[in-house]
């Protein structure tokens, strides 16, 4: 299931955007026009993640988001607050009612999205139980076993975790750094190059001779398990 993003703001051009670009990356979006939306919503739905805006009719986003905090169910979605107030002490007051992440408008458009999927990333932890299957890759989390077109596949532990990665998260470009933070952790220090190397690794115990190359390389952005039939690999590429 894709997660779901509700958006809270009053502003319709900014819904259009957030929600064309929301979508784009893949999530769901809900929209709410004020607080009172919002609280519905958030009850109804459970989104994964909020963008919220300072500045609502009614109800402002600092106690929409004080609510929503109050609220058992709703206690830990992860929150991004939207302003237009450049003031460190509204900052400070926002992230201590509960948000879990501050931006000024205008704000940038991929700002915001490595914002969200930071935050998903951190509110979501990889499954390690049940199997996940992409295309003919199936991979059992319990049993720790791979295979491809009913083939056993041997990972290293490291390469193990970032196709479990992958396959959590299928379609989804990652940079080197966001896979280094999802795969070997925040507090571990590695190159990034790191990742080439272990993208590498796994791409040639994956790819058969005449089998297509499930991970796709994107082009001064990272990797992605392609959502669509991969190109036969003819050579292991790495993003510029
Ligand atoms: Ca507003």
């Amino acid at each position: 299931m894709k997660p779901l993003v509700l958006v809270v703001e009053d502003e319709a051009p900014l819904v259009t955007l957030l929600r064309y670009n929301l979508e784009k990356e893949g999530y769901r979006v809900l929209e709410a026009g004020d607080g009172e939306e919002a609280l519905t919503l958030v009850a109804e739905s459970s989104p994964d993640l909020i963008l919220l805006d300072w500045m609502l009719p009614l109800m402002s986003g600092i106690e929409v988001c004080r609510q929503i905090r109050r609220k058992p169910a709703s206690r830990d979605v992860p929150i991004v607050m939207l302003t237009a107030r450049g003031d460190e002490a509204d900052k400070v007051r926002g992230l201590n009612t509960g948000a879990d992440d501050y931006l000024t408008k205008p704000f940038s458009v991929p700002e915001l999205m490595a914002r969200v999927r930071a935050l998903l990333r951190r509110a979501q932890p990889t499954p390690d139980k049940g199997v996940l299957s992409f295309q003919d890759l199936s991979m059992d989390l319990t049993a720790h076993r791979v295979t491809r077109a009913g083939r056993s596949i041997h990972l290293g532990p490291t390469e193990f975790r970032l196709l479990r990665y992958l396959m959590t998260h299928p379609g989804c470009v990652f940079s080197r750094e966001d896979l280094l933070n999802a795969v070997w952790g925040q507090d571990i220090h590695v190159e990034p190059r790191t990742v080439d190397v272990h993208v590498r690794r796994l791409r040639k115990v994956l790819v058969g001779p005449g089998e297509t190359d499930p991970i796709r390389t994107v082009r001064a952005a990272g990797y992605s398990l392609d959502e669509e039939e991969g190109a036969v690999l003819s050579q292991g590429s790495e993003p510029g």
